[in-house]
C-alpha cells in the first residue's frame, strides 16, 4: 500500500498525549486518518500533540478512561497508562484502575463500535523471568503484592479480559507486549533509566545506577516500536496471541551508563544506588513471531537511537532554561 492510498478511518488514540501516543498520532495523522486523542494528562503533555492541535487535525479530549467513552471510531489504541515505575507507583490504585476497569471501558466502546481494540502491554507481566530470551508463550514470574503489582497484574488482567472477548464475542482485539522504549518526548523528569542517565550527563551530575548495573534491559527505538504497531494494525486478520514487540539488543544498566557518558562526552561519574523492591534482573524479548507474522524487526541501532534523544533533550533544557527568567519575573 503506497502512502497516500490508505482509506479514510477515525481513531481514537487513548493515552496519545504521552511519549508513545503522540509519535503514533504523527503516523496515523501522515496517513490522513481522523484521530481523536483522550487523555487525562497525567504524564502526558500537551505539547507533544500542540502541533495537531494547531493545524486542527486531531481532537482532544480530556478524559480519563476509568470513565466510560463514547465516540463513534473505527480503531482504538489504547495506551493510557503511566509507563515509568515511579509514576505508576506514585499512584498505585490508579494504576491499578486504569489498566483494568479503563481497558474494560475501551474494550466496550470496541465492542459497541465494531472497532479494532490495539492495547498496550508490557515486558512487565512476564516480571522477573526464568525464561530468557522470553517468547509470547512463557508466563512469567510475577510478584501479585509488590510495589510494581498494581502495573504487572493490572496489565496482566487486562490481557486476560481482552483475549476473553476475543474468544467470547468476537471482538477484534490486537494486543501488543511492549519492551522498554526510548526516543524523543520522553519526559525529563520521566524517572526510567535512559532519561535519568541522558539528563545526568547533559547535567554532569552522577550517573545513578540501581544495584551493581548487572541486571539487563533490551532498548527499542521509539520509531521502530509505532512501525510494528502499525504492522500489528493493519493486519487483516487479528492474531490469537498477543505478541512481542522491542529490541532483542541486550545491554546490562552498566554499559548503557558507560555507552551515555562516552556519547554525551560527559565528564560524570557512576554511583550506585539501592535496587528497587521486585526490579527484574534481566529482560530480553524473542522476536521470532513479530518477524514472521508482522514481518517487522527494529533497524535503529541503541548508538543512533541515544544521540536522536539526547539531541531532543537538550533542545528540550537549553528552551527551558531560557525561559526560566520571564517565568521568574512573572
Ligand atoms: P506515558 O506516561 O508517556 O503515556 C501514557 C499516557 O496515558 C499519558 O499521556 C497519560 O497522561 C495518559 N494516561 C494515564 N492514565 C490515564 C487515564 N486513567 N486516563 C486517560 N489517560 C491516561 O507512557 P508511554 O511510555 O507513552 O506508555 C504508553 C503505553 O505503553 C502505556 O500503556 C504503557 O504501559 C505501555 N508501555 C510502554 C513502554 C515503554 O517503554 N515506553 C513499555 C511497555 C509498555
Ligand atoms: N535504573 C538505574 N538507574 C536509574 C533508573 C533506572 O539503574 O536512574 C535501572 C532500574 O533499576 C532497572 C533498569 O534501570 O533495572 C530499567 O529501569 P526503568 O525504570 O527504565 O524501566 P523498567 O524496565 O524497570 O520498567
Amino acid at each position: 500500500m503506497t502512502k497516500t492510498s490508505y482509506p479514510s478511518r477515525r481513531v481514537l488514540v487513548a493515552g496519545g498525549a504521552g511519549f508513545l501516543g503522540s509519535h503514533l498520532t504523527d503516523r496515523l495523522v501522515e496517513r490522513g486518518y481522523q484521530v481523536i486523542i483522550a487523555d487525562n494528562l497525567s504524564t502526558g503533555r500537551l505539547e507533544n500533540i500542540a502541533h495537531h492541535l494547531v493545524s486542527g487535525r486531531v481532537q482532544f479530549i480530556r478524559h480519563d478512561v476509568t470513565d466510560p467513552i463514547t465516540v463513534e471510531v473505527d480503531d482504538i489504541y489504547n495506551l493510557a497508562c503511566p509507563a515509568s515505575p515511579p509514576h505508576y507507583q506514585a499512584d498505585p490504585l490508579q494504576t491499578a484502575l486504569t489498566s483494568s476497569l479503563g481497558a474494560m471501558h475501551l474494550l466496550a466502546l470496541a465492542k459497541s463500535c465494531g472497532a479494532r481494540l490495539f492495547h498496550a502491554s508490557t515486558s512487565e507481566i512476564y516480571g522477573d523471568p526464568d525464561i530468557h530470551p522470553q517468547p509470547e508463550s512463557y508466563w512469567g514470574n510475577v510478584n501479585p503484592v509488590g510495589p510494581r503489582s498494581c502495573y504487572d497484574e493490572g496489565k496482566r488482567f487486562a490481557e486476560t479480559l481482552l483475549m476473553d472477548a476475543r474468544r467470547h464475542h468476537g471482538v477484534d482485539v490486537r494486543i501488543v507486549r511492549i519492551f522498554n522504549t526510548y526516543g524523543p518526548r520522553m519526559r525529563p523528569d520521566d524517572g526510567r533509566v535512559i532519561t535519568n542517565f541522558l539528563m545526568q550527563a547533559l547535567a554532569g551530575d552522577a550517573l545513578t545506577i540501581y544495584g551493581n548495573g548487572g541486571q539487563t534491559r533490551s532498548f527499542c527505538y521509539v520509531d521502530d516500536l509505532i512501525a510494528g504497531f502499525l504492522c500489528m494494525m493493519d493486519l487483516e486478520v487479528a492474531p490469537d496471541t498477543p505478541v512481542n514487540v522491542g529490541n532483542p539488543n541486550e545491554i546490562t544498566v552498566r554499559e548503557l551508563a558507560e555507552r551515555v557518558i562516552a556519547m554525551a562526552q560527559s565528564r560524570s561519574a557512576i554511583v550506585e544506588k539501592p535496587l528497587p523492591t521486585d526490579d527484574p534482573r534481566r529482560r530480553c524479548p524473542d522476536i521470532t513471531l513479530a518477524r514472521t507474522l508482522l514481518g517487522w524487526q527494529p533497524r535503529v541501532s541503541l548508538d543512533e537511537g541515544l544521540a536522536r534523544t539526547l539531541a531532543s533533550l537538550r533542545k528540550e533544557t537549553a528552551a527551558a532554561s531560557r525561559f526560566e527568567p520571564e517565568r521568574r519575573v512573572a
